[in-house]
């Protein structure tokens, strides 16, 4: 019984940790969500290739977007040009 205890002693301090990672800055909260797959057709994106997306970050591929004159199919909204991810290397 004592060692169960010790055990939730243990999982106890864990907020800690977690409290001491949302304090740090995040500077990625503002970027797109790169999303990988067209939500249409499941076609591969790459973040440096060209996708479309439109307010609320739903992508599609550029075939997709096209066939759906530039608007959302989810929400309607405008579809645009995604900005491409360009990775340095070093990034991430
Ligand atoms: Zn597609
Ligand atoms: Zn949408």
């Amino acid at each position: 019984m004592e060692a169960e205890c010790c055990a939730l002693a243990g999982t106890h301090s864990r907020p800690l940790l977690l409290r001491r990672r949302a304090s740090r800055p995040q500077p990625k909260h503002m970027a797109l969500e790169m999303r990988a797959q067209c939500e249409r057709c499941g076609a591969g994106l790459k973040p440096e290739g060209a996708a479309f997306v439109c307010s609320y970050e739903c992508t599609f591929c550029p075939a997709c977007a096209a066939s759906m004159a530039h608007v959302c199919s989810n929400c309607g909204g405008e579809l645009v040009p995604r900005p491409r991810r360009i990775s340095k290397g070093s990034a991430v």
